[in-house]
């Protein structure tokens, strides 16, 4: 892929692209355009290339056979983070985030995790990875502070190194990558669905399958991430694209079915998922509080804190829990609440009417 001037222009003229100014002046693709994916990021002449989707298979073997294109699969799990890809750009690590923003609080994470040596060999080459843990997106926990699980390399042009290569530079420069669990023919059935089965028992979110080169790529999640997915959502029901709710009980669905599980045991887990997480909101409501999730951050330069703060969409309110200081960092402990459910709940929970 390459960029002619004339395209980014007519891209800003029609609000596709934006430029914004920050610790980089960069330009953003806010939707796709001209062949230009969503989120690509340019930087004078550099151009860090969107993410791009990847296909979501419903059903195992024929969805491994129809979407991979190669003799042997590499299965890897899904982490359930936030996509980020980190670049080197005039000598500085950054991270931009999957709409193509820069990123500054993982952009000081990305700083911590010595990724030089890497950028040294590879200086146009960009790192896409997972980040989970005290992040402003994913759940806190004490068992670490952040982690970059990397899944790709993308090349200068926007193609993807291929899955033993990555292997090879992920070990060479000791980064860490995502869980590997196996490289199997494409055909072995029976080994992917063993690993399918066990990845639901332990209730990881699922596998990403990619073919040698790279070139095919196909998700596939477990139904207990699908049924956690809806505890959550339905503590923050109406704020949740009902789209969000359809697809997993769809995908559940089909899962239950082709792997012959329990279906009673499903169907009760299912039912709970939606009621826990509304009865939860729901007792919130009647005490007069609002609906939350709670994070957790440490970050050394302050003014990150700010900067989610200016960023969080329009729908969430902030509210800090607690700030600490320790050392040269501040944990802070805040929620985001969410104004559409809160605001029906109440308004339900004191009688009020509505047509539908
Ligand atoms: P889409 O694939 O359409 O972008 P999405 O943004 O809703 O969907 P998900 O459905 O969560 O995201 O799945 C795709 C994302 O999964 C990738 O963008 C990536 O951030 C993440 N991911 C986690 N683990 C892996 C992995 N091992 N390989 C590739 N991507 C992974």
């Amino acid at each position: 892929m390459s960029m002619k001037s004339d395209l980014l222009k007519d891209a800003i003229k029609k609000k596709k692209a934006e430029t914004r100014e920050e610790e980089l002046s960069y330009l953003r693709f806010l939707e796709s355009f001209s062949g230009v994916p969503r989120g690509t990021v340019m930087v004078g002449t550099r151009v860090v290339w969107g993410f791009p989707h990847i296909p979501r298979i419903f059903t195992l073997e024929r969805g491994v056979e129809r979407n991979i294109k190669s003799r042997d699969v590499y299965i890897e799990e899904k982490i359930d983070g936030y996509n980020l890809r980190i670049a080197r750009i005039k000598g500085k690590i950054f991270a931009f985030s999957r709409g193509g923003f820069l990123d500054s609080f993982s952009t000081e994470k990305a700083r911590e995790l010595r990724l030089e040596k890497f950028f040294e060999a590879r200086p146009r080459h960009i790192l896409c990875g997972e980040m989970i843990g005290n992040t402003p997106y994913t759940k806190p926990t004490k068992q670490f502070d952040v982690k970059f699980l990397v899944f790709d390399i993308m090349k200068e042009d926007g193609d993807f190194m291929g899955c033993p290569k990555r292997y090879e530079l992920i070990k060479k420069f000791s980064l860490e990558s995502v869980p590997f669990l196996g490289k199997f023919k494409s055909d072995d059935t029976d080994s992917l669905k063993r690993i399918a089965l066990s990845l639901n028992k332990s209730r990881k979110e699922g596998m990403v399958i990619k073919g040698t080169d790279r070139k095919t790529i196909a998700k596939y999640v477990t139904p207990n991430a699908d049924i956690e997915d809806i505890a959550n959502g339905a503590s923050i029901y109406l704020d949740m694209p009902p789209g969000f709710f359809y697809q997993r009980v769809l995908r559940s669905g089909i899962f239950v079915k082709e792997f012959a599980l329990d279906k009673q045991k499903y169907a009760q887990r299912l039912g709970e998922a939606f009621y826990s997480g509304l009865t939860k909101v729901l007792k919130e409501a009647s005490k007069g509080n609002e609906a939350y999730e709670e994070f957790e951050i440490v970050i050394r330069d302050t003014s990150i804190w700010q900067h989610i703060r200016d960023h969080m969409s329009r729908g969430v309110h902030l509210e800090e829990v607690y700030r600490r200081e320790e050392g040269e960092k501040t944990r802070i402990r805040f929620r985001k609440k969410y104004r559409k459910t809160s605001r029906s709940l109440k308004a339900y929970l004191h009688g009020k009417g509505i047509t539908d």
